[in-house]
């Protein structure tokens, strides 16, 4: 550069290039860390070692869509597997408005003081189209929320029911390997996601309220078959009389309810989540359950008959997703939808030619 010219006062001299990073691999690492990706080891010991951090890093992965992050949510899921599986899995469900949030914060913080630590998830599929979710909400559980004991993560806010489901039994996992040794797995009383719910769980508490009569508050009456205990909640002030009235009603509705295989019957309890009230009692009901299924078996048998179960939901999806995606099937599939629809072929000869098109390109 000419040295006269830049005898100016406003001269800015140009910038020099940035001198190489000291270290190629470090400066990979740092930006893996930059985006908050850890590797998976350090993900598990973290985890291990109780860092909440780590344990939310974890769950994002399990979490994302994409191919790499989910490669490594599975290889530390499989890390984690060994410390898994040594806790109390609650499912708590009710319609909104019922006292979920009220009732998971009073009585988390009661199982607390008796040295409990607590994971709270939440299966809320209505939560795609709202963009919300049903414990993001960061007004509720404030106090739990606050607790070093207690962990809360809203609803995975995108996907199917069952992808939704899927994560957050592998959130499961990760919260267990983090020593948290109850989990309390929300979900609001529409749609299927009880079910799911239900089915990840190895207890289904099902809250309701005094004065829902005969239509039991909208709430499908299949979701009383799947209830291990009924609480009918805000049994306080003047909702008292009534809710003891309700509960015998309940009780007495159960009578109808074949026996569950496991030897557990039901029962129907009252509280008031507002006052911390009656929570002991729902304890004791979950302890005996505990025992008794513990005893017969049944308890590690529930959970053994779900691993399997989701083993083979995961191979009929895999192999679901397989077909559907292949780009020769989806192109078939509408030809032969118009067939079907005018009356060329039927639906059964139609899957059968579509099958066998499908096994033939993929060489089956
Ligand atoms: P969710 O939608 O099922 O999670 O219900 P919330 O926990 O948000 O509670 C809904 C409303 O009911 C709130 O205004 C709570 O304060 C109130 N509530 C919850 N539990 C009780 C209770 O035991 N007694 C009374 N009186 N109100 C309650």
């Amino acid at each position: 550069m000419n040295e006269k010219k830049n005898k100016s006062a406003l001269h800015v001299n140009a910038g020099v290039d940035k001198p190489a990073s000291v270290n190629p691999a470090l400066e990979k690492n740092l930006e893996k860390f930059r985006k908050g990706k850890p590797s998976a080891e350090h993900l598990f010991k973290g985890i291990r070692e109780g860092n909440r951090t780590a344990l939310s890093q974890a769950i994002t992965l399990v979490e994302s869509t994409l191919p790499a992050d989910q490669q490594m949510a599975r290889e530390l899921i499989q890390q984690c597997l060994p410390f898994s599986g040594n806790s109390f899995r609650l499912g708590i469900t009710g319609v909104p408005g019922v006292g979920k949030s009220t009732f998971i914060e009073a009585f988390g913080l009661h199982l607390i003081e008796k040295g409990h630590r607590i994971a709270v998830l939440a299966i809320d599929p209505s939560s795609t189209r709202n963009k919300g979710s049903i414990l993001g909400d960061k007004t509720r559980m404030e106090q739990l929320s606050t607790s070093a004991d207690a962990f809360i993560r809203p609803s995975a806010s995108a996907g199917t029911l069952g992808g939704v489901a899927r994560k957050t039994r592998e959130t499961m996992i990760l919260c267990e390997a983090a020593g948290f040794d109850m989990i309390f797995v929300e979900t609001v009383g529409v749609g299927q996601s009880e079910t799911a719910v239900a089915e990840m769980v190895d207890f289904f508490l099902l809250l309701m309220l005094a004065g829902g009569g005969d239509e039991l508050q909208g709430m499908k009456r299949g979701i009383m078959e799947m209830a291990d205990l009924i609480v009918i909640n805000k049994a306080d002030g003047d909702n008292q009389k009534a809710a003891q009235k309700a509960k015998a009603e309940f009780k007495n509705a159960l009578h109808f309810f074949p026996p569950l295989p496991n030897g557990w019957i039901p029962d129907v309890l009252t509280a008031s989540a507002l006052q911390s009230e009656g929570l002991n009692g729902i304890w004791e009901k979950i302890e005996s359950f505990r025992k008794l299924t513990t005893d017969n078996g049944s308890f590690d048998q529930n959970r053994n008959h779900q691993s399997l179960q989701l083993f083979e939901d995961s191979i009929r999806q895999g192999i679901s997703d397989h077909f559907y995606q292949h780009p020769h099937i989806n192109k078939e599939l509408k030809t032969l939808r118009e067939k079907i629809l005018n009356k060329e072929l039927s639906p059964y000869e139609a899957s059968v030619q579509l099958l066998n098109q499908y096994f033939k390109q993929t060489g089956i």
